[in-house]
């Protein structure tokens, strides 16, 4: 765990997939997922940029379980990038558990990116889709307004969480996880992966009451 960080104008948060789908009551809820929303929202209040990622397929996407005859859900296929889990049938775009929870209130936000709109490609990342060569542009975002750091929450912790932030660190961005601010979904214990690899890649994992403003 990190001393106090404080938050400075080249700093930015990423608020990751907080939408209907990944909490209890949507169709991959992530356990506990909703009880990040105070949390990122009084976050959300320490930063002047913020950026949110909404999760955001089209129908018989390529990562639903309901998309391969025969295939089960949590199951994972050889897709032509690499392995990919399958899920329930989740953030169709224009659904109701694809919107954002009515609950975040994050008006200064200043980016919403969607990501996963690709039928035949999954992208759990908000910087590249999962063959991590297709990019999002969230990159060139990110440089071209000056950030240097960013702090990342949301859903879920070891999935695009976790890709997010390897990504960003491969981007050369400084990078801090808020744990607290962030659930896991818990695939063949994905949760403990997360931890080992960002402990092995030296990417901090800071507690909500930790990250102060710069007044
Ligand atoms: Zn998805």
């Amino acid at each position: 765990m990190t001393d106090t960080l404080r938050v400075a104008d080249h700093d930015v948060f990423l608020v990751v997939d907080v939408q209907n789908d990944f909490c209890p009551g949507g169709n991959l809820a992530v356990p506990r997922g909703h009880e990040v929303v105070p949390l990122i929202n009084m976050l959300a209040g320490k930063f002047a940029h913020v950026v949110l990622t909404q999760d955001w397929h089209p129908h018989g996407h390529l990562s639903f379980a309901s998309s391969h005859s025969g295939k089960k859900e949590f199951q994972a296929i050889e897709a032509n990038y690499g392995t990919q889990i399958l899920w329930p049938d989740h953030c169709v775009q224009g659904t109701d558990g694809a919107a954002f929870r009515t609950d975040l209130e994050i008006p200064h936000a200043q980016l919403v990116l969607r990501k996963g709109y690709h039928r035949e490609i999954d992208s759990y990342s908000a910087f590249y889709e999962n063959d991590r060569k297709t990019a999002t542009g969230l990159a060139g975002y990110l440089r071209e307004r000056g950030f240097a750091r960013i702090f990342v929450a949301g859903l879920a912790f070891d999935f695009c969480v976790r890709y997010s932030c390897e990504d960003a660190r491969r981007q050369g961005f400084d990078v801090v996880v808020i744990e607290d601010a962030c659930r896991s979904i818990d695939v063949d214990r994905s949760a403990t992966a997360t931890r080992d690899q960002f402990r092995s890649l030296g990417i901090p994992c800071a507690l909500a009451e930790h990250i102060t403003r710069v007044k």
